[in-house]
């Protein structure tokens, strides 16, 4: 590894000082030959690098882990997690890296973190190695959810890295790199709390306190407040994935972060046509994830997170089960409240319209949407534009009763989502080393409200050919 000269990139190592337990160091495979495919300037410039200069050399060289400043510790991440509902005790990065950390603009602290860059000794029976087209799946997914307003980690980059990657045919290896607020996950209390360490547990959830929910500290009981918090951030994040249709795919107790950031953009899709049974990863077959479930999987997730943190609400078990259930049932409540209340955005309605009423007609909505599959999208986008289809004629005249205010719908309604057939088109010439379809959908899906003249067919649902059976792939 040969050290950058831009002194100005200092990299933090506060998660590897602090939880040396779970943080194994090591080092990204070079990459024979690295080429830049797609670097987010926004982003970088938030994070205070220059992007010039992560164009050349040395930058794309920081971009796959090769040159690193001098004083750079990355590392392995070790956690566990519920894949599937069932226990994998040690998990951890096995083909990714936390570079450390930088703080941004606004005096965050953000971690920068490699996939794609080489086995780890949590690689298991992995090559350590990502392919082009998974990696800018989720750098298109992640920013389009960015523009979306949702909780996400976001997308520094995609380099290519100039190693053949062996999947069913051989394919452009990549390294992604990604920016979060912290790469902590359910499956980080679950690794430690399982193993018993219950003093480098209490490290941890002081180490997540003091990241994402500081205020938790001067609580009564500051490890119960951190339970609560993470609850209501999840709470209000999967609400706002329902509201625009978005299947994580996922939802393992590994990828779902302690920040209420989306996290790990596998087998992750936008639904078309409105259906809570909607399921696109193909190892998915019990619908697990689907659409619908995805509330309910939170909350047994969620339960997961409680479990692994007892021992710090209350030495007495019992009293410590009691409150974490306490705490746990407020799920589906703070869930409710943040989905209603986005459904009354979408739909336009302004605070005087009662929740009863509100409540009532979003419902009413739901079965019809569900019984006439609709495109989710453009319903909302056409109930705008004041356009309707016959079976919710009834309906939009109760709706249009209450006043609804028609361009503020525009504002909240997104005119384009990375739709299933735009983006395998997409990935598909990008792989054939055509990026002009990615950077056209990257830049629609990042002003996701802002309808333009030319770009039509990124606004419809797929063609029919394209079928209802799309499936997408783990593991990649
Ligand atoms: P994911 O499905 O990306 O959340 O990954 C689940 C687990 O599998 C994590 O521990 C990953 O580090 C590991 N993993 C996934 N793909 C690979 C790979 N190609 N090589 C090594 N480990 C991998
Ligand atoms: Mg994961």
């Amino acid at each position: 590894m040969s050290i950058a000269p831009d002194t100005t990139v200092v990299l933090g190592h506060r998660f590897a000082a602090e939880l040396p337990e779970i943080a194994l160091r090591w080092q990204a495979e070079a990459a024979p030959d690295p080429r830049l495919l797609v670097l987010n300037e926004p982003l970088a410039a938030e994070l205070g690098l220059d992007p010039a200069w992560l164009r050349n050399a040395d930058g794309i060289g920081l971009l796959v882990g090769n040159r690193l400043p001098a004083d750079a510790e990355p590392v392995a991440q070790g956690y566990a997690g519920h894949q599937f509902g069932g226990w994998v005790p040690r998990l951890g990065d096995g083909r990714a890296l936390l570079l450390g950390e930088l703080v941004d603009a606004g005096g965050r602290t953000r971690d920068l973190h490699l996939k794609g860059s080489g086995r780890t000794p949590f690689a298991r029976g992995g090559d350590g190695l990502a392919a082009v087209g998974p990696m800018l799946r989720e750098y298109l997914i992640s920013e389009a959810m960015h523009a979306l307003g949702i909780p996400t980690t976001r997308s520094l980059s995609v380099v290519a890295t100039g190693r053949i990657v062996q999947r069913e045919t051989e394919l452009d290896g990549a390294v992604l790199a990604r920016v979060a607020s912290s790469h902590l996950r359910v499956g980080s209390f679950q690794y430690v709390s399982a193993a018993g360490e219950s003093e480098v547990l209490r490290r941890l959830a002081d180490h997540a306190i003091s990241r994402h929910y500081p205020a938790a500290a001067e609580a009564d009981n500051p490890y119960l407040a951190l339970l609560d918090s993470v609850i209501a951030a999840q709470a209000h994040l999967v609400a706002q994935w329902m509201l625009v249709g978005f299947v994580h795919g996922v939802m393992n107790t590994d990828n779902m972060t302690i920040s209420g950031e989306t996290i790990d953009y596998g087998p992750c899709a936008f639904m078309d046509a409105f259906d809570p049974k909607t399921v696109f990863s193909s190892i998915d077959s019990w619908g697990r994830y689907a659409y619908g479930n995805q509330p309910s999987v939170a909350t047994w997730n969620l339960a997961r997170f409680a479990e692994a943190l007892l021992g710090l609400i209350d030495e007495d078990q019992d009293r410590a089960v009691e409150l974490a259930t306490e705490s746990l049932q407020q799920f589906s409540r703070l869930y409710s409240v943040a989905y209603v209340a986005g459904m009354r955005r979408k739909l336009g309605l302004s605070d005087d319209v009662e929740d009863a009423a509100a409540q009532g007609l979003c419902e009413d909505l739901v079965a019809l949407l569900e019984s006439e599959r609709v495109d989710y999208t453009s319903f909302f986008r056409r109930l705008a534009g004041g356009a309707v289809e016959p079976a919710f004629e009834g309906w939009a005249g109760r709706w249009r009763e209450l006043n609804p205010d028609l361009e503020a719908m525009q504002r909240v309604n997104p005119a384009y989502i990375p739709r299933n057939h735009l983006v395998e088109e997409a990935l598909a010439a990008a792989s054939a080393g055509d990026m002009e379809l990615f950077d056209r959908l990257l830049q629609v899906v990042s002003s996701p409200y802002d309808e333009r003249a030319g770009f039509e067919r990124y606004a419809e649902p797929a063609p029919e050919e394209f079928g209802s059976c799309y499936q997408t792939f783990c593991g990649t």
